[in-house]
């Protein structure tokens, strides 16, 4: 019992941790960091880095975590998945392991990381694009040039002039594409590096010349790679951009409708023209 209470005084206690919150993030994401790929590798969602972190723990070695206040230790060596029934009931153990191992007065057994810091957030409006592009207009100012390697290079098709649809202010230049399609996939930039929000892999960068896969540098765990997360996160800007166009392509046909009335001969001709091309290409092409 002395040697508890002697021990507990030198615990971060549940009221100092409401009072520093931005801390307690930083230092979430310190723990999230020591999860490299070949240290924690293959483990399933329940004990995954994210789950572990959120809970006090850091990794310290091979399939071995430790609280970063109370400095228990979990070790997390899985049998075989094929030995299936041992294999689950491992996983379980160290589950309730996150919470049971710590010492009676951690502040990690009555506490975790909320859920919202580590979910993932959809891509649903003009004003999320735009911030992006404005941070990606800052990270251009910093850095002289960028290539896109990767499934990017194929997967995500914009171009310059879909964004003027959003705002007038973006200029045509393909390294602010670039910038911005890093940016999209929770890459932040700071100073001289590049850091995932969610997997905290921090990169550091050639300011002259970065040559980036904004999906395979995410750690193997990082939640953007799960599920397929980074190509939903595509299919959302996508969406953002061709609904405006379409707003913009009836707000031209509509301009037709009228002259429809006046020039019956140059509409029929516009109207075959509506049927050969797709609405983005037509919008291209009123645009340029
Ligand atoms: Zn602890
Ligand atoms: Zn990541």
């Amino acid at each position: 019992m002395l040697k508890d209470s002697k021990f507990s005084s030198h615990l971060l206690h549940l009221s100092q941790l409401q009072t520093i919150n931005h801390k307690t993030l930083d230092e979430y994401r310190d723990r999230l960091k020591t999860y490299e790929d070949y240290l924690w590798f293959g483990k399933p969602d329940q004990i995954s880095a994210i789950e572990c972190s959120r809970r006090g723990w850091a990794c310290k070695s091979n399939d071995l975590i430790e609280c970063v206040n109370c400095h228990a230790q979990i070790a997390a060596q899985l049998p075989s998945v094929l030995k299936k029934d041992l294999y689950t009931e491992c996983i379980e153990n160290i589950f309730r392991s996150l919470v049971d191992s710590h010492h009676r007065y951690c502040v990690w057994k009555f506490m975790i990381i909320p859920e919202s810091i580590v979910q993932l957030t959809d891509i649903f409006s003009n004003e999320t694009v735009n911030t992006l592009l404005k941070e990606a207009e800052i990270f251009l100012s910093r850095i002289h040039r960028i290539t896109i390697v990767g499934q990017l290079q194929t997967m995500f098709q914009i171009e310059a002039t879909d964004f003027d649809l959003l705002s007038s202010s973006h200029l045509n230049d393909p390294h602010l594409l670039s910038a911005f399609k890093i940016l999209v996939f929770y890459w932040k930039f700071n100073n001289s590096s590049l850091m995932c929000d969610k997997c905290c892999r921090e990169i550091h960068i050639d300011m002259n010349h970065l040559t980036f896969d904004p999906i395979l540098s995410h750690r193997a765990w990082c939640p953007i790679l799960k599920n397929d997360q980074w190509k939903k996160r595509i299919e959302q800007i996508e969406n953002i951009l061709y609904k405006t166009s379409r707003n913009k392509l009836s707000n031209i046909k509509a301009n037709n409708d009228q002259m429809e009335q006046i020039l019956p001969d140059i509409i029929s001709t516009q109207n075959l023209f509506h049927e050969l091309i797709s609405s983005k290409e037509y919008y291209r092409s009123c645009v340029q």
